[in-house]
């Protein structure tokens, strides 16, 4: 196996039961509803195929696009929404899903983009979602008076998702459409990245 392949945090079987699971649950939240599923590639392409065979219902699937900017822009996202997607939108109930929500930036600028092509509600999935330290919200001034400040950034409040399939350790995660420089997202489970050198 790979080298940086680190600990399998969910096995394919893991994963794919849950999935189900979902499936199983939208298509009974969304009962005499048909949803457009608009699944933000690339790391969702597994998840999104997997997830509306699970889907008994009716519902239809678009794509955007999303690229963050890590390392240059931290928390700058790219997002890329095909021409069109207004018309097969507009007055329907949407569903984001997204693969995994770390600051949940992305998730908010998909949000942002497509609540302006005036759908009838927007609702979200992710499949991972990282752990974090929650926001601490000491006495005022606690920076001031030498507190030590938390150490991560707090989320913004703004998307919180709808459904989660996972919470997963603070890692840097591959597989199951998850890459680092474009490879490891044909990797049926998720696993660790291992630091390299
Ligand atoms: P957020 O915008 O919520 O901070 O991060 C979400 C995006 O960053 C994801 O859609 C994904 O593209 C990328 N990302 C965040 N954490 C990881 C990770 O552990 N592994 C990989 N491969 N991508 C991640
Ligand atoms: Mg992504």
């Amino acid at each position: 196996m790979d080298a940086r392949i680190g600990k399998v945090l969910l096995t394919a079987d893991r994963i794919a039961a849950r999935v189900r699971q979902l499936g199983r649950r939208l298509a009974r939240a969304y009962a005499g509803r048909e949803p457009v599923l608009v699944a933000v590639m690339k790391g969702c392409f597994l998840l999104a195929a997997d997830l509306v065979r699970a889907w008994p219902g009716p519902l239809d699937v678009e794509f955007v696009s999303a690229e963050s900017y890590a390392g240059t822009r931290p928390g700058a996202v790219r997002l890329r929404v095909p021409r069109g997607l207004r018309s097969r939108i507009a007055g329907r109930p949407v569903l984001v899903v997204d693969d995994i929500y770390d600051t949940g930036a992305t998730l908010a600028k998909v949000c942002r983009a497509l609540e302006a092509l005036r759908p009838a509600e927007v609702r979200t999935l992710v499949l991972f979602r990282k752990r974090r330290a929650p926001a601490r919200t000491g006495p005022a001034g606690a920076a001031r008076s030498g507190h030590r400040r938390p150490r991560r950034r707090t989320r913004p409040a703004a998307v919180r998702p709808d459904w989660v399939g996972f919470d997963i350790p603070d890692r840097f995660v591959v597989g199951y459409g998850l890459d680092y420089c474009g490879r490891y997202r044909n990797l049926p489970y998720l696993a660790v990245l291992r630091q390299g050198r």
